[in-house]
């Protein structure tokens, strides 16, 4: 039997989601890898044991992770019904629609078909009634906005999501998005966007700035690039890592000699803050109060132990964050 550490809300910051009544932990948990019959169930269970314990209240999903497709949601409800069953009011979980989840023309994309009856597959496969987070994956240029954001304002009426989010939306769609929901009295909640040092496009491409000026909340990403921005590459690849593997996300290929020398550099500097490579890539997207919870995937329990170390130094001075970026951007 599991019982919650008694002072996992000790230290993790909680962060308010833009205008709303809901705070995020400043470090979330994504079931996107590490969760499909590749892990072995002892793993995953000491990685949600260990996360829930240091204050990491959110556990993300979709539909598709895996793999295959749904088994993330399935073994997430096998927890759920055991360890996490006295702890459903204290967790935030999140699922999404939007990428290929079954055959033919109903399964993937934006249409309100798709993206309700992928929610009701979801809730089967982790046993719940409501999720707290729905969100809509990723835009659909064929399906008009109106459609897919009306899917999501019904499944909160419905009573099967408390909130709503999008995902990979650009600056102008979560606009128009925001805009829409707000109509139908469903307010646009959180946007997931990719971000971390070596991946700015929220930050150029205006998202950052139309959150802010929604007062939408955030949750970022690969803010590790997949474990790219750590100390796990920077003597080769080693067994068992994602670049190891085949995902077809990340691989050896883009390990290159002339970017394990930038993340040399980078990791000086955060030995200079007292901090692990991780640490240092999850303050920086989370450094300024900006973004509202940074995202990562764990392979160990004492991978998001470390990770969960970044919340003890924020903070970066003008000198540090000029460091950064002239070896990034260099
Ligand atoms: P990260 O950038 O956090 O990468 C996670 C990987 O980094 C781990 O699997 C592990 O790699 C390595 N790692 C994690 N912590 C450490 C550490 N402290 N030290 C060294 N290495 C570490 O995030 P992900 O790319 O996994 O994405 C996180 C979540 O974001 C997903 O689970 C999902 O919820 C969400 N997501 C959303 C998307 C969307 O379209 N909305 C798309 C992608 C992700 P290893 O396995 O090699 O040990």
């Amino acid at each position: 039997m599991y019982t919650a550490h008694p002072d996992r809300y000790a230290d993790m910051p909680y962060r308010r989601t833009g205008r709303s009544g809901l705070k995020l932990p400043a470090l979330s948990l994504g079931l996107w890898h590490n969760f499909g019959p590749d892990r072995s169930v002892e793993t995953q269970r000491a990685i949600l044991r260990r996360a829930f314990d240091l204050g990491v209240t959110h556990f993300d999903l979709a539909n598709n992770y895996g793999p295959p497709p749904g088994a993330a949601e399935s073994a997430l409800g096998e927890f759920l019904k055991t360890d996490f069953a006295p702890y459903r009011d204290e967790l935030v979980i999140s699922t999404k629609a939007g990428y290929l989840m079954w055959p033919g023309p109903y399964g993937e994309w934006g249409s309100r078909k798709y993206v309700l009856s992928s929610l009701d597959q979801s809730l089967k496969r982790m046993g719940l009634d409501y999720v707290d987070v729905f969100y809509s994956h990723r835009p659909d240029p064929d399906t008009p906005l109106e459609e897919t954001m009306g899917a999501l304002h019904s499944a909160v009426q419905q009573g099967k999501a408390l909130y709503v989010g999008v995902s990979n939306y650009s600056a102008e769609q979560t606009r128009e998005a925001a805009r829409i929901l707000g109509e139908l009295g469903t307010p646009l909640l959180i946007h997931q966007p990719r971000y971390s040092m070596l991946d700015r496009r929220p930050e150029d491409e205006g998202l950052l700035d139309a959150l802010d000026e929604l007062q939408v909340g955030s949750i970022v990403f690969s803010p590790l690039e997949q474990g790219v921005l750590s100390a796990r590459y920077l003597d080769g690849i080693p067994e068992g890592s994602r670049a190891a593997s085949d995902s077809p996300f990340l691989n050896s290929d883009a390990l290159t000699e002339d970017l394990v020398g930038r993340l040399r550099g980078l990791n000086d500097i955060a030995k200079g803050r007292g901090q692990t490579l991780a640490q240092m890539a999850l303050a920086w997207v989370l450094r300024g109060g900006r973004v509202t919870s940074a995202l990562v995937g764990a392979s160990s329990a004492q991978q998001i132990e470390d990770s969960v170390g970044a919340i003890r130094n924020l903070d970066f001075d003008a000198d540090e964050l000029a460091r950064i970026d002239a070896i990034v951007k260099q």
